[in-house]
């Protein structure tokens, strides 16, 4: 049975939370939320399926995401996956049907209250994308990165790279699915959510560390990978990606992070049987803060 420690986590977003594997340290960089309305969302859910997802919602019934970066740190590399959605505040009137409020903001802070500097990341890199992940790479002043290589799916790059400000797009470096960021983090290709949705693997001689990026929103669906996100660019695809990666991700030597998860940001997939669930890595377990 879930603890009562575990089910608060579902409800509330992400403190900085750091795991170190070997002589690897990953670290959640909290930005801040986003607000996931359940029916709407995910498409078609069943009554069965709401009832599942009554402990993953706010108070205001929205389902809790967690919005930041990882930083992984190995050696004199560090690395960022994601950048958060930036430092500003869109209302739930002002945002999509599907969403309630998204508020960034904190991911400066979250890296200053680790003693690290915008300035000493080496490479940025991005799940995909989405507003909600680029945030503080799309500043008008150059952004905080000064220093860092932008790398970025070619895919990705090709179909979204709009996204991005002129000044990124010119400097971002297009990377082939399935190469190696920096030597023991391999790309993997995640593609639905968006066309160059990637996940990552990190092979740290102590366990891999696998990000799933935005293949899942909520660990709630880990058990149901066949629910349709509303805003995966190919269902068909991002279903596959997502019963694909489950296979891996319930491996013994890993431990998964996705950024979206609430307070649960870091945990193992485990075979249920009848699927997958999600079971978050205690707080205080071994590496883990
Ligand atoms: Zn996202």
């Amino acid at each position: 049975m879930r603890s009562i420690a575990f089910q608060d986590r579902l409800r509330v977003t992400s403190r900085l939370r750091s795991l170190t594997l070997g002589d690897w340290r990953f670290t959640h960089l909290p930005d801040g939320f986003c607000q996931l309305r359940p029916d709407g969302w995910y498409v078609g859910l069943a009554a069965a399926d709401r009832e599942y997802l009554l402990p993953y919602q706010d108070t205001s019934g929205y389902l809790v995401a967690s919005t930041g970066g990882l930083l992984i740190e190995h050696g004199d590399q560090s690395v960022l996956i994601d950048a958060g959605f930036g430092p500003r505040r869109i209302g739930a009137q002002q945002s999509h049907p599907a969403l309630g409020a998204l508020q960034g903001g904190e991911l400066a802070d979250s890296l200053a209250s680790l003693g690290r500097k915008p300035n000493e990341i080496d490479v940025i890199t991005f799940t995909h994308l989405h507003d909600d992940h680029v945030g503080w790479a799309l500043l008008e002043d150059g952004g905080l990165f000064t220093r860092a290589e932008y790398v970025v799916d070619a895919l990705e790059l090709r179909a979204h790279g709009q996204m991005l400000p002129q000044r990124l797009r010119g400097r971002a470096r297009a990377q082939a699915a399935g190469g190696q960021l920096v030597p023991g983090l391999e790309v993997l290709p995640l593609p639905g959510h968006t066309a160059g949705h990637s996940g990552f693997r990190a092979e740290t001689g102590s366990g891999k560390l696998l990000v799933l990026g935005d293949a899942f929103h909520s660990p709630a669906q880990i058990a149901h990978p066949h629910w349709q996100v509303l805003f995966d660019a190919d269902a068909a695809q991002a279903r596959a990606s997502r019963e694909a990666i489950l296979v891996e991700a319930a491996r013994e030597d890993t431990i998964c992070y996705a950024n979206h998860f609430a307070d649960v940001v870091f945990g193992r997939v485990v075979p249920e049987a009848a699927g997958y669930d999600w079971e978050p890595l205690p707080v205080g377990a071994t590496g883990m803060l």
